[in-house]
C-alpha cells in the first residue's frame, strides 16, 4: 500500500501551486449583479472571488446565487440585475487558505470546494488553489513513489 511520507508532499507549502491574483477573474464589492453575471458567463467559471477596494477577500459569487435572487414566480426578473449588488447575494462564509499553509490543509479543504482562495497575513487576496492543481500534484507524487 502507498504511504505518503509526511516530509514530502503533505508538508510542502502551497505557495508554489497558487494561481496568482492577476490571473484570477474577480468582482468587487459594489459591482452590480449584471456586471458579475457578464464576468461569470464570459469566463465560464462556476464561481469567482469578491474583493473589496483593498483587494481583501469578502466572499464568493456564482451564477446560481444571482439567478436565485432574480427568480420570480412566473419569470426571471432580468431587469432587477442592474440594481442588485454583488454584496447582497454573495456567500460570505468562505473557506480559505493562508499562503503559509501546507498541501495537507489544502487537500483537506478541496474535498468540499472546487477551488480555495489564498490570502496573506493581512487578509489580502493573493490567488487561488484549485482542486485540479491538487489532484495533479497528488497524481505526480503517487506515480513517482510507485516507481
Ligand atoms: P478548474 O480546476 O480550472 O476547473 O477550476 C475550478 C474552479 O476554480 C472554476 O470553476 C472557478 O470557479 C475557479 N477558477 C479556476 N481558475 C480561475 C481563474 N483564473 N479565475 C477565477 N476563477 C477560477
Amino acid at each position: 500500500m502507498l504511504s505518503l511520507n509526511n516530509k514530502d508532499l503533505l508538508e510542502t507549502p502551497i505557495k508554489e501551486f497558487i494561481i496568482s491574483s492577476e490571473k484570477v477573474a474577480h468582482v468587487q464589492i459594489g459591482n452590480s449583479a449584471e456586471h458579475a453575471l457578464l464576468v461569470l458567463t464570459r469566463t465560464g467559471y462556476s464561481s469567482i472571488p469578491v474583493l473589496d477596494v483593498k483587494y481583501r477577500l469578502q466572499g464568493l459569487l456564482s451564477i446560481k446565487m444571482i439567478t436565485e435572487e432574480i427568480l420570480g414566480l412566473e419569470r426571471i426578473e432580468y431587469d432587477r440585475l442592474h440594481d442588485i449588488k454583488v454584496d447582497d447575494v454573495m456567500n460570505k462564509e468562505v473557506a480559505f487558505l493562508k499562503e503559509k499553509d501546507t498541501f495537507q490543509r489544502a487537500l483537506d479543504l478541496v474535498i468540499n470546494h472546487a477551488f480555495l482562495c489564498v490570502v496573506d497575513e493581512e487578509g489580502t487576496f493573493i490567488g487561488i488553489m484549485t482542486r485540479r492543481i491538487i489532484l495533479k500534484q497528488l497524481k505526480k507524487y503517487i506515480y513517482q513513489t510507485e516507481k
